[in-house]
């Protein structure tokens, strides 16, 4: 038996411990240029590995990240990510991942019923997400053109691109969401995406529109998992579409890399972007071929928290927003590019040659920049719930004092 393939209790227990460790004066690993020729061990990989990999990594659950779509995560979830490392169930056979399979179709049927789908399956990403549900748009429904605003996801182009679809976009209004006057009226052969949080601006489109198209998918990638929470009425209409995309690895709080892509009618769109092959026992459903447990850690995590605990965390996360969104709005030399409406704040100074002076005084890893019609903007995310948005407000204070 190979040493290397079972249960190092104490290799694993260093590698957890060396978790906590502050490494801010330990010097990175220099890593060869060349591939090694012998090895170094297990137990000298993680050591070596551990400045660079812990100390080098941008923390996401600081009192300061308030930048970007990426959450800090559970600890439940890197337990099961680590028996789903060593377990290594491949979900594209039955035979390989008896239990891993349950796992997912149950995850699946405990979050369809938030968007008024009936199912779906996990992917890496809602980049595939949109993929696979604009897919079955051109398979279940004809549609030879995308429509989506101005504001929608790089991914919704680029899947448009994949399929050989047209890509049409509408303008986007003073708040960042589609402006509904300005869609073409036949839509009959179209796929029509609304973006629910835009990826800048968090904006929502109208969701009233689900429904008027050949096809309507709803990119809600970050902003769908508030249909847990008390803001749920915030994605109304949601239920009209025919798919929806939702990042597992943003507002759920996921390890990369967890989405899932979920239908009104599961069974004609999963036959529409299905495969057989000699050495499949199940059709192969969806972009993906071998594909990873990971529905196990959104599992783990919602059996932990439930929708109680999830709603927590996402409300927590609306109320760190609306604190700083209330800061802006209360200062006159601050301005607001609108009113935030899911958990993301964006905002400037009125005088523009404050901008990069404020930058400086913000915490590496606070803020974001964002350019809206060729304009610059601060972009706050809450997708961490442990910010500390005092530390950010004294920041910005500091910046207007250094510009006045
Ligand atoms: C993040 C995001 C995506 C892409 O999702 P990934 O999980 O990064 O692939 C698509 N659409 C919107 C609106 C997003 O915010």
């Amino acid at each position: 038996m190979d040493k290397d393939f079972s249960i190092d209790a104490e290799g694993l227990h260093q590698a957890v411990e060396l978790m906590s460790r502050d490494f801010s004066h330990t010097e990175g690993l220099a890593l060869p240029m060349a591939l090694p020729q012998l090895g170094i061990g297990s137990a000298a990989a993680l050591h070596s590995l551990a400045p660079s990999v812990l100390g080098g990594a941008a923390r996401l659950g600081a009192a300061t990240s308030f930048a970007h779509m990426d959450p800090p995560t559970p600890w439940i979830t890197w337990a099961m990510t680590l028996w789903n490392a060593s377990l290594n169930q491949n979900l594209l056979h039955p035979a390989t991942a008896p239990v891993a399979r349950q796992m997912e179709e149950r995850v699946v049927a405990w979050l369809a019923p938030f968007f008024g789908m009936n199912g779906g399956h996990m992917t890496p990403g809602s980049t595939v997400a949109n993929l696979t549900a604009l897919w079955s748009a051109r398979e279940c429904a004809g549609v030879t053109e995308v429509i989506a605003s101005e504001a929608a996801h790089l991914s919704i182009a680029k899947a448009a691109h994949l399929l050989g679809l047209k890509y049409r976009s509408v303008p986007i209004d003073a708040y960042g969401s589609m402006d509904a006057a300005q869609l073409p009226s036949d839509l009959h052969k179209s796929a029509l995406v609304l973006t629910a949080g835009a990826t800048s601006t968090g904006a929502i489109d109208p969701l009233s529109l689900a429904g008027r198209a050949a096809w309507t998918h709803v990119d809600a990638a970050w902003a769908g998992p508030l249909r847990m929470s008390k803001y749920a009425v915030l994605l109304a209409g949601i239920e009209s579409a025919d798919s929806v995309a939702i990042s597992a690895h943003k507002w759920l709080f996921q390890p990369k890399e967890s989405a899932l892509v979920l239908f009104k009618d599961t069974e004609k769109a999963h036959a529409a972007v299905s495969f057989g092959g000699a050495y499949l026992a199940i059709p192969n459903v969806g972009v993906l071929g071998s594909h990873g447990a990971t529905a196990t850690a959104l599992l783990a995590t919602l059996l932990a928290w439930g929708r109680e605990g999830i709603a927590r965390r996402i409300e927590l996360c609306m109320d760190l927003a609306r604190r700083l969104k209330e800061f802006v709005d209360a200062d006159e030399r601050l301005e607001l590019y609108a009113q935030p409406q899911t958990g993301i704040v964006v905002w400037r100074p009125k005088d523009e040659r404050w901008f990069d002076p404020m930058l400086q005084q913000l915490p590496a890893g606070s803020t974001s920049i964002t350019s809206i019609a060729g304009v610059k903007w601060f972009r706050n995310v809450s997708a961490n719930p442990s910010a500390d948005i005092d530390l950010l407000v004294d920041a910005i204070q500091a910046g207007l004092a250094e510009g006045v």
